[in-house]
């Protein structure tokens, strides 16, 4: 008698008197306390007593004998239970019912539904509410919707709808199939849920996307006065941020605070994500300083919530925060610190994050390799990208995508349908954002057959609809093949509603083409759909400027004036030892300005032998022909390298960012200067990476 309590061990030593009669009514007692306390070896004892005493046998021992089953299954102990039941002379509702409920716990839910058959077809017994809602989670654990909807069709008819545990098992099982209707049929005619069933539709709404729906059943809980949980809030707090309604989030939250509830972590980290959704950065901040425990999950919300923002800096300022707070990062929290690195392209920052992910053993999460390569490509160091996918363990569809995307931006189209056959070959499901990835991989390689295949065809097959991101490379695709009517048909054919971006590409395709006439005619009916887009106004500057119709840039210059559009000023950035530096057209804020100009001058001069001959056509025509040299040499882009040739450490490449379309000259001109110095130059401009070496670009003088 080991291991009992002292009070139960008298009881088992009376039990163990044979002699001694104890009433069915006490064994009965003794069962549920032993069940409740899980106490197997009290069950037990009780169960050899039974047997002694040849109580197991009889109709009448059907009540101890459900009781033992009872034990056994909150014990986990399941074989043993149906042994017992087996055994009975008779059964009744709640036998069947006790030993269903255990093969539901322990996860056997075909099980369940198996024993639920045999009751009516062998006991002949009529289900409960307790079997129903038992048989419910059954079929929602065990995918069995077929099965759920006739059980279903059959509570209707017994009038067994109406119980509590019924429907919100009904409910729940709805939510789990992902059948909205459904869930939303049980809804509209059975009135009268409880906090747990609001809770798992809005839930299962919010998981697929039926935002109205759940708006709708937000109305009706409310209406309902059903008293909110956490999870509710958790929950009610994600819808606002799905829909970004800032006021219905404002509403809730006030709610909340009116109540003075006790907020835990998962509400408080679902209030900043509400605020980061709907771009209140601030908001999300007043949350977040509000707060006295933080651990790792609302440090990693608030920092997301700047990386949304597009505040990177200030989310990466946050990580050095948490660290004096004493907090250990999670995957989340590097993925999103890895992110706002792209966001910045600050490579080396990318670097010692890096470095500190494999010191604290992060590498084998998807979630952190994912950001690792993006950041890479991002930061134009496509090698690197490649080398942490390669060396991946865990891969999913979000991998394959950023490398495929990460190769087709820096240009290298058979890299990325390398890795995309790769995807395929390995059984990974390509979705929409991989073929965005593979038709722009198409258009950099010139496979216009292949790319219509794979929008007309292929992407059909795997069940991707095309969208207007696919539509745009095709156009690209086209275009850069020189089929410009082709690509102004089918612009003008596609079924969803087109954007400027899709008619600009068909229009520095002109630019490229050197077909001016067809140029302008795009170009006006752009500027018809968004007459502010600045964009515009320059390639077709451009275009009028390189057709020598010098009466057009003027034309245009003063469109632009009266429209008040005016140009972004270029901007170029480079990283030297973990600080950016900045530098505008023409201007002279950096404190080494001279030295930059005259080192810009000096390999303006050295190239010329090479072959520069300075692009003046683009340039305003009413200068002097030395001027507009002028004018060209210090664009922002050549300030920086020159700035990276005299800074950067020797081997490296040098890597720079624009925000503007790079101009023909700055191209043509780092060609030879990626010769004269015999170095790689990376520049990333508003389209995609240019990657100088020898003398060429990765872009084969097309963007
Ligand atoms: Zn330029
Ligand atoms: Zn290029």
């Amino acid at each position: 008698m080991r291991g009992l309590k002292p009070a139960r061990n008298q009881v088992a030593q009376a039990l163990f008197r044979p002699t001694r009669f104890i009433h069915l009514n006490n064994v009965v007692k003794l069962l549920k306390v032993s069940a409740d306390t899980k106490n197997l070896t009290l069950g037990k004892s009780i169960h050899s007593h039974l047997l002694v005493i040849n109580q197991t046998s009889f109709e009448s021992s059907i009540h101890p004998l459900n009781s033992l089953i009872n034990v056994y299954v909150k014990c986990n102990q399941i074989p043993t239970a149906q042994k017992v039941f087996a055994r009975m002379p008779d059964r009744n509702l709640v036998s069947w019912c006790s030993l269903m409920a255990g093969y539901l716990q322990t996860g056997f839910s075909l099980e369940v539904l198996k024993l639920f058959k045999n009751m009516i077809l062998v006991d002949g017994l009529k289900p409960n509410e307790y079997v129903i809602a038992v048989v419910f989670s059954a079929c929602s654990d065990s995918g069995k919707a077929l099965e759920g909807r006739q059980c279903h069709g059959y509570v209707v008819k017994s009038g067994l709808v109406f119980h509590q545990y019924v429907k919100n098992a009904l409910i729940n099982m709805y939510s789990k199939f992902l059948d909205v209707e459904g869930a939303m049929r049980v809804f509209s005619l059975v009135p009268g849920y409880d906090v747990y069933s609001y809770n798992s539709v809005l839930r299962g709404l919010l998981q697929q996307g039926f935002l109205n729906e759940a708006v709708q059943v937000l109305d009706r809980m409310m209406g309902d006065g059903v008293k909110w949980d956490s999870v509710t809030y958790v929950t009610v707090f994600g819808l606002c941020a799905c829909l970004k309604d800032l006021n219905l989030g404002l509403q809730v939250h006030c709610r909340i605070m009116k109540r003075y509830l006790e907020l835990d972590v998962f509400v408080n980290s679902a209030i900043i994500n509400m605020y980061g959704k709907c771009g209140e950065v601030f908001n999300a901040r007043k949350a977040f300083d509000g707060l006295k425990g933080r651990n790792v999950v609302v440090w990693t919300g608030i920092m997301a919530a700047y990386f949304q923002n597009g505040c990177f800096e200030e989310a990466l300022n946050l990580f050095s925060e948490m660290k004096i707070d004493d907090i250990s990062p999670n995957e989340f929290t590097f993925a999103v610190m890895l992110n706002s690195t792209a966001g910045l392209s600050a490579l080396r920052h990318g670097d010692v994050l890096y470095g500190e992910i494999v010191k604290l053993g992060f590498m084998d999460h998807v979630i952190v390799g994912n950001a690792l390569v993006n950041m890479y490509a991002k930061c134009g160091n496509i090698g690197a990208a490649s080398e942490v996918f390669s060396d991946m363990i865990y891969r999913d569809c979000i991998s394959w995508n950023v490398m495929i995307c990460g190769y087709s931006h820096h240009g290298l189209g058979k890299e990325a349908m390398a890795v995309f056959h790769d995807m395929l070959a390995v059984g990974e499901c390509p979705n929409y954002v991989t073929f965005v990835g593979v038709l722009s991989a198409c258009s950099h390689l010139g496979l216009v057959k292949e790319g219509l295949y794979y929008l007309n065809q292929f992407m059909k097959t795997v069940g991707v609809e095309p969208g207007l991101e696919h539509y745009t490379c095709v156009v690209g695709l086209l275009s850069k093949a020189g089929l410009l009517d082709e690509a102004e048909k089918f612009l003008r054919s596609i079924p969803v509603k087109c954007d400027v971006v899709a008619w600009r590409t068909l229009l520095s395709a002109c630019q490229v083409h050197r077909n001016y006439g067809f140029g302008r005619r795009i170009a006006e009916f752009v500027l018809e759909m968004d007459p502010n887009d600045v964009g515009t106004y320059t390639l077709l500057s451009n275009i009028y400027a390189k057709a020598k119709r010098w009466d057009g840039v003027v034309k245009i210059r003063k469109l632009m004036r009266e429209r008040n559009i005016k140009k972004e000023p270029g901007v170029s950035w480079i990283e030297i030892r973990n600080v950016t530096h900045v530098f505008v057209s023409d201007d002279c804020q950096h404190p080494e300005s001279i030295q930059i100009y005259e080192k810009v001058k000096e390999l303006l001069a050295r190239i010329k032998p090479l072959g520069y001959i300075p692009d003046v056509a683009g340039v305003l025509h009413d200068v002097e022909e030395e001027q507009k040299e002028d004018y060209l040499s210090y664009h922002s882009e050549k300030l920086a390298i020159a700035y990276g040739l005299m800074h950067a450490p020797s081997e490296a490449p040098i890597r720079v960012f624009k925000n503007l379309r790079m101009c023909e000259d700055c191209h043509s001109a780092m060609k030879l200067i990626s010769k004269l110095t015999n170095k790689i130059i990376i520049v990333r401009d508003a389209n995609r990476f240019h990657s100088f070496r020898n003398g060429c670009c990765s872009c084969s003088d097309y963007w």
